[in-house]
């Protein structure tokens, strides 16, 4: 079985003007399906532009990206954005939910933009919420949450597509560590039922729990083991 995601020789460099930044310098990374996978790495190492590179929001500068078995280094943004809709769902740090809707609505939001009909929007937003141990607070809205409810919301609508990959940045940035065990426990249990999960964050105590770490230092990956064994 191929994998779910496979990068080879992924370069991607900024122009500004007469200065060029190297962000990533050749980042080879494949994770299967079933994997649970963390990116860790310093401030200004190049997480971020990884973390747009897999999510489909940018393409590299050169090298191929497989996704689910789709080429999508070339594509244009309008086949990035269906790419992304249907195969990715993203948690991020700031939860990034519409203030003025409920928690149901803001899960349905990824079905509506996929066109799919109402009364199966809300019976699978609800499923979803239910998934994420939300179904007593559906219709609350965000500012009536705790941030850890809020962010659960925000799981329970990246699942909503059924995504190939879960893709989350820094998801616990924003929470307290009783609302971080949560989410993280979140995700250890939908792992555990087979979703592929990938986390960029630069918390050890995040990164503990995935299955495998790797480590972005100036634009290139290495095993955290690696890293760490160049320590112990
Ligand atoms: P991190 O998320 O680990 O902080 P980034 O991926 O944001 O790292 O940045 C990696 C490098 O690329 C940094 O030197 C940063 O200044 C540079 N960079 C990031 N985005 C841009 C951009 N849009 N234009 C120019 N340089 C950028």
């Amino acid at each position: 079985m191929s994998p779910m995601l496979d990068m080879s020789a992924v370069r991607k460099t900024y122009s500004t003007g007469v200065v060029q930044v190297e962000a990533l310098r050749g980042v080879d990374l494949s994770v299967d399906q079933g994997d649970y996978l963390a990116i860790m790495g310093p401030s200004g190492s190049g997480k971020s532009t990884l973390m747009h590179i897999i999510g489909c929001l940018d393409v590299p500068t050169s090298g191929t990206y497989l996704l689910d078995d789709t080429d999508v280094s070339k594509m244009t943004e309008s086949q990035l954005a269906e790419v992304r809709n249907r195969k990715i769902g993203f948690v991020f740090q700031q939860f990034n939910l519409l203030s003025s809707l409920s928690a149901l609505r803001n899960v349905e939001l990824p079905l509506v933009y996929a066109g799919v009909p109402a009364a199966t929007r809300k019976e699978r937003a609800l499923a979803a919420l239910d998934r994420v141990g939300l179904a007593d607070r559906v219709q609350h809205r965000p500012g009536e949450l705790s941030g850890g409810q809020q962010q659960r919301v925000s799981v329970a609508r990246a699942l909503v597509t059924d995504p190939a990959l879960l893709l989350a940045d820094e998801p616990t940035g924003n929470l307290d560590s009783h609302s971080t065990e949560e989410i993280l426990g979140l995700f250890a249990e939908l792992n555990e039922a087979g979703r592929t999960i990938v986390v960029i964050t630069h918390e050890f105590e995040v990164a503990e729990h995935a299955k495998r770490r790797v480590f972005i230092r100036d634009g290139l990956l290495a095993t955290t083991d690696a890293v760490l064994g160049g320590v112990h």
